[in-house]
């Protein structure tokens, strides 16, 4: 199944429509990004994505599943803009902490799989505190990536990243397509998504205003 799928899509808050029949997918280990001005509908859909808020119409699946179900979250991986994790932590204690609260038993054999993919895997004991902004970032990456999500939803993955962060963070985003990890980046910057992404769709005042590869959107202004 795609890792996300939406169909006529509508949320109304009151008098308020944030989504006004939006359909989209995103297919396994595709890259697409979301990107819309403040007020587009962004975070609602991601909310409806992850069951916190229930559509008014229209339907939303993960990985098959009916978004909200314990089948869809379990699908679903997510990385907020600008997080900060303590710096007091190890890159591989942040993950063991991760793993106790999400209730993950894929041990110590997990962890250094994750931290190898995200090239961390040689400083499993570097603090927070001192790593690179790329390194944190790849780091939440890490740890977004635990369960083993077939959708990673991220936040503005590489705003906080210099050209070299975010050439790394694009090539890792790519080791993830090649298992079969579909992304979802939610930005409000062409610039940013261009780079990463394989398609972009572009939503304004809840609907699918544009969509496309980068180049096509870039062109057609
Ligand atoms: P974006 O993430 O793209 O900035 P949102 O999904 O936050 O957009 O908002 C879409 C529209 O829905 C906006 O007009 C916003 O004010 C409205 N909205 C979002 N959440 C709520 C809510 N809980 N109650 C009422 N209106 C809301
Ligand atoms: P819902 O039960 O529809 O999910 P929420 O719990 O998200 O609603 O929001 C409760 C109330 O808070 C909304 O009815 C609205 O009055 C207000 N609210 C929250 N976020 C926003 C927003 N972004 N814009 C306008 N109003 C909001």
């Amino acid at each position: 199944p795609d890792a996300l799928s939406v169909t006529d899509l509508r949320k109304r808050y009151g008098a308020n429509e944030a989504l006004k029949g939006v359909d989209l997918r995103v297919g396994e280990g595709e890259l697409v990004g979301l990107l819309g001005p403040n007020g587009a509908g962004k975070s609602t859909l991601v909310k409806i994505a992850c069951g916190l808020v229930g559509p008014s119409s229209g339907t939303a699946e993960v990985a098959g599943a009916k978004a909200g179900s314990a089948a869809a979250n379990a699908a679903l991986g997510y990385l907020a803009e600008l997080f900060r994790f303590p710096d007091w932590l190890s890159a591989d204690e942040l993950l063991q902490l991760h793993q106790k609260l999400v209730g993950s038993r894929g041990g110590a054999a997990e962890r250094r799989e994750l931290l190898e993919l995200v090239a961390l895997g040689d400083v499993p004991d570097r603090r927070v505190g001192h790593m690179s902004k790329g390194m944190q970032q790849r780091l939440g990456i890490a740890q977004a990536m635990l369960g083993d999500p077939k959708l990673l939803l991220l936040d503005e993955p590489t705003s906080a990243l210099d050209p070299a962060g975010r050439r790394t963070v694009r090539e890792l985003l790519e080791t993830l397509r090649g298992r079969g990890v579909a992304v979802l980046l939610n930005s409000h910057l062409l610039s940013e998504v261009e780079l990463v992404c394989d398609r972009v769709i572009m939503i304004a005042r809840g609907e699918v205003v544009a969509a496309g590869t980068p180049a096509e959107l870039s062109h057609a202004g």
